[in-house]
């Protein structure tokens, strides 16, 4: 058993230009993984600009091949989507990011919170209420710091439904916000009625802030919308000091960037909570 992993890791590892076996590897690999823990989250900080505080983390999953190294979510996360995979990993990450939630409020850091990406997949699962009072049950960790982060895609498709799930998530006292705002086909309209809390600004927008009048423009009035609808608004890719002035001036409220942090181990993450140097 253990020399057919190592074949198949070798096997999706090579170059083999999106083929249905490079898929159907890929795909072993991911059941092989969820079997043998091979899931890691790394966490990237979020920062008030308001405080300078790091406010909260965005969870991001990262998978740890023997051969390959880590592997992007990029490369998998829409291969577990096609498979259906994405359902039992998706419930790992839930389960793994409110226990280190829970340990990090245990800790002492009991306003941090926790930013879970749910794939349109699993936001549109039956089964999606009931896997997170799971992880909310198993974890201890308090639902109001729990912020899932889904894609307007999702949510426009089937609106009225969209709004009826995010009412019953957000009734179970957990926060939710969109992710990539403005880059789905959005319709004000319907965002005026979903029950979020937070705009996330998408990291192209802000990476081409500077570029130009138009997109300046662009960011401000993400800003203001969110504002406007008494939305806490997020601006994530912040990689330099003109882009930063710039959603301060704007009145952003948190940014989420290699500026700040590239995402990081729990160990550094703790280390930079308690304020400590790495060892
Ligand atoms: P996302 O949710 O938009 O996450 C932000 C991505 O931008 C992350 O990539 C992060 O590492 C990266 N990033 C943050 N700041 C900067 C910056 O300043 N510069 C640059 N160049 N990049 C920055 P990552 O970790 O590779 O994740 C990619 C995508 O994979 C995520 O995009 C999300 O859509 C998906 N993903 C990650 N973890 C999960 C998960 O647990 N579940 C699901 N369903 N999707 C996930
Ligand atoms: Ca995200
Ligand atoms: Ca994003």
């Amino acid at each position: 058993a253990k020399e057919e992993g190592r074949d198949n890791y070798k096997f999706f590892t090579m170059d083999m230009n999106k083929s249905i076996s490079r898929k159907m590897a890929l795909e072993n690999g991911l059941r092989k993984a969820l079997k043998n823990n091979e899931f890691v989250l790394n966490y990237q900080p979020q920062v008030s600009l308001q405080t300078g505080e790091i406010v909260g983390v965005e969870a991001l999953l990262r998978w740890n091949t023997m051969e390959a190294g880590m592997v992007s979510p990029n490369q998998f996360i829409p291969v577990a989507e096609e498979s259906g995979l994405i359902i039992p990993i998706g419930e790992w990450v839930l389960k793994s990011a409110c226990m280190q939630g829970k340990a990090w409020h245990d800790n002492g850091q009991s306003a941090l919170k926790i930013a879970v990406n749910l794939s349109p997949v699993q936001f549109l699962h039956e089964n999606l209420v009931e896997m997170v009072i799971k992880a909310l049950k198993t974890s201890g960790f308090n639902p109001n710091y729990l912020e899932l982060e889904i894609t307007e895609g999702v949510a426009f498709t089937d609106a009225e439904a969209a709004i009826k799930k995010m009412q019953t998530l957000r009734d179970l006292g957990v926060r939710i916000s969109i992710d990539d705002f403005g880059t789905g086909y959005s319709s004000l309209m319907y965002l005026k009625r979903f029950p979020i809390n937070t705009l996330k600004i998408p990291k192209p927008f802000i990476q081409d802030i500077m570029g130009g009048q138009k997109d300046k423009a662009l960011v401000e009035t993400i800003i203001y919308i969110g504002h406007s609808l008494g939305l806490s608004v997020i601006a994530e890719g912040i990689e330099s000091n003109d882009q930063l002035l710039f959603l301060r001036e704007h009145h952003c409220d948190v940014v989420q960037g290699d500026l700040y942090s590239k995402p990081l181990t729990v160990m550094q993450v703790s280390a930079l909570i308690e304020n400590k140097t790495p060892a």
